[in-house]
């Protein structure tokens, strides 16, 4: 509120400044408290049955919103696939890998699809985006490991891949790159389609699912 007449042009820059370096410290602790619970086994899963279509579509919507006058296309493809997750986690997996190839593409599109196979089912998000180096593909998914510009750099934390990747990890799931730098790239995640394939692997983490209450 501007109570006492309208701030200058300056201060109303600076001002601009001082929010954006806030909302870029908070994401950091958020990132970083995320992945100390990830760390700590603190964490746990809370799964159902989730439409990865909707949660997707959601993202896509959500991101259009975030993408100002950039020149990118956002695509939806695929139909309803239901997997067995935590719906708040598959948002974040998927809000990572979109918001990354809104953040690093100038222009073109990027696509988000959703297919099932048989006992799985898969997001994949493709962009037209700088593409990443062979030799940085491994490292991109470890804490703080970023490749590309300075520029692009310094758009991040470099922990939103290393949280993706923890998440997919303990659903038993997989995540994949594919891309060559000048050709962008296609980051795909494959979940469990139900709970009857999804592995036990990770029971310490796995809250059970509660029993619907009797209506009465
Ligand atoms: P951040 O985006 O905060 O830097 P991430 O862990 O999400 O951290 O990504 C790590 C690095 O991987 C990025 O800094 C960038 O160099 C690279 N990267 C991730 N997604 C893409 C993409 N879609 N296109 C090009 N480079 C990417």
């Amino acid at each position: 509120a501007e109570v006492d007449g309208p701030l200058s042009e300056e201060a109303r820059e600076n001002l601009e400044i001082v929010r954006k370096s806030g909302d870029h410290l908070r994401a950091l602790i958020d990132d970083i408290l995320d992945l100390s619970g990830l760390e700590s086994g603190e964490f746990q899963l809370s799964r159902g049955n989730v439409d990865l279509y909707g949660v997707a579509a959601q993202v896509a919507r959500e991101a259009r919103a975030t993408l100002g006058g950039k020149r990118i296309e956002l695509q939806l493809l695929g139909s309803t696939s239901v997997v067995w997750a935590d719906e708040r986690r598959v948002r974040q997996i998927i809000g990572n890998l979109v918001g990354n190839a809104v953040k690093f593409t100038r222009e073109g599109f990027v696509e988000v699809s959703v297919a099932s196979h048989g006992s799985t089912s898969h997001v994949a998000v493709k962009d037209t985006g700088p593409g990443i180096a062979a030799e940085m593909q491994s490292a991109i998914f470890e804490e703080f490991q970023q490749a590309g510009d300075l520029h692009a750099r310094r758009a991040g934390s470099g922990l939103g891949l290393a949280i993706t990747r923890r998440l997919v990890a303990m659903h038993g799931g997989q995540i994949e790159l594919e891309s060559r730098l000048g050709e962008g790239s296609r980051f795909t995640v494959t979940l469990p389609a139900s709970a009857d394939v999804a592995p036990r692997s990770a029971p310490l983490n796995e809250v059970p699912e509660r029993t619907p209450r009797q209506a009465i």
